[in-house]
């Protein structure tokens, strides 16, 4: 079986190499899994570099922190070989071997069965990026978003969640606003389902004034920082804020009076130990809230060797959509 290999030379530094291994020199666990796909994702980026960006434990290491295929042995009952599966977090591809090799060998439980009407392909442009765009916006439904509330704003729109986040939201029929610093990405946000761009500059800093105008009925935050600030003091009153990531810092310059006097929620969204039954449903909802035509917009293939070089330029901003890795390339 081929697998990119990080090893660590003499200078300390790790290193990417495409390796043959043999199924015996995969760690322990119950279920064998034949890889189809897996993806790229910053943390991956960390993985890939020579530091191993305070992820990575121990080498020899195999990255790749998503992917999907077909179990091969199982000696898990839940579990069969032919069956369909997908695995994002839990650290695999971090502190465990991950997807970046034809086969991955891993423990049931952090396993989810891959609904009907979702390819590995596709589940592997989803990724842990949409996985948690999909569990942002299913913690907004749960504390009472619908679309006739009002426009739900998406930050960090042209990104990896921000993406999915739009054409979820979208497809299910809310008003979208996708604040973006790239204004070159506006026809893509639109095509994704956009409905209004808000530039970024518009919400990067603070304001003296904790409240300002109610204008947001939901928000899936991928930003953090001044944004996530600023942003909770234009919430409609009683509305949430799912906060995702912190591409823009993990500060909160907040003050709390938005919480006090507008009743908002400030959602904690955590996609790396999320219990069973939360992965199960979230797949599913992604399986029939995910338009696929717009997803195949986002995809990026790409091959093992592919990998050390975009590696390097995720951690640099420069990759956009979804990179597929085809692992048998
Ligand atoms: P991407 O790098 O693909 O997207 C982040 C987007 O944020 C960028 O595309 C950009 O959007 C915007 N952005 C970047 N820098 C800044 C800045 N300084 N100020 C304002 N906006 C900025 O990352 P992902 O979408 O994959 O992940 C987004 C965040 O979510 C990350 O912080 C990630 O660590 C986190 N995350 C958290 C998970 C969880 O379990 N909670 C799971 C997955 C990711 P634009 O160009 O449109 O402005």
């Amino acid at each position: 079986m081929r697998a990119l290999v990080m090893e660590k030379g003499e200078d300390g530094q790790a290193k990417a190499r495409i390796a043959e291994l043999t199924e015996d020199q995969l760690p322990a666990g119950d279920v064998l899994v034949r890889v189809e796909f897996s993806n790229l994702n910053y943390k991956d980026g960390l993985c890939l570099s020579p530091s191993g960006g305070g992820l990575v434990r121990t080498y020899p290491h195999v990255p790749g922190i998503d992917f999907a295929g077909v179990v091969e042995a199982s000696e898990d009952a839940r579990y069969q070989p032919g069956d369909r599966v997908v695995l994002t977090g839990w650290r695999v591809g971090e502190v465990h071997w991950g997807g970046f090799a034809e086969k991955a060998r891993v423990k049931a439980d952090w396993l989810v069965p891959l609904p009907d009407g979702l390819t590995a392909r596709a589940a592997m442009a989803v990724g842990t990026a949409g996985f948690t765009a999909m569990l942002a916006v299913m913690a907004l439904e749960d504390h009472g978003l619908t679309p006739d509330k009002g426009e739900v704003l998406v930050t960090g729109a042209a990104g990896g969640v921000g993406s999915v986040a739009v054409a979820i939201l979208a497809r299910l029929g809310y008003q979208v606003a996708a604040v973006t610093g790239r204004p070159e990405t506006a026809d893509y946000l639109t095509g994704l389902g956009a409905s209004r761009i808000v530039a970024r500059a518009d919400l990067a800093e603070t304001v003296k004034r904790p409240l300002e105008t109610e204008t947001w009925a939901g928000c899936v935050d991928a930003v953090g920082g001044a944004m996530l600030a600023r942003v909770l003091g234009q919430m409609k009153y009683g509305a949430s804020v799912a906060a995702v990531g912190l591409a823009g810092g993990s500060g909160l310059p907040a003050t709390v009076i938005p919480f006090l006097l507008r009743g908002v929620n400030l959602l904690g969204i955590d996609s790396v130990m999320r219990p069973y039954a939360d992965r199960v449903r979230a797949w599913d909802r992604i399986a029939t809230d995910l338009p696929m035509d717009k997803l195949e917009a986002m995809i990026h293939p790409a091959g093992l060797a592919d990998l050390p070089e975009l590696g390097a330029a995720i951690l640099k901003g420069n990759v956009q959509g979804r990179v597929v890795v085809d692992v048998t390339r």
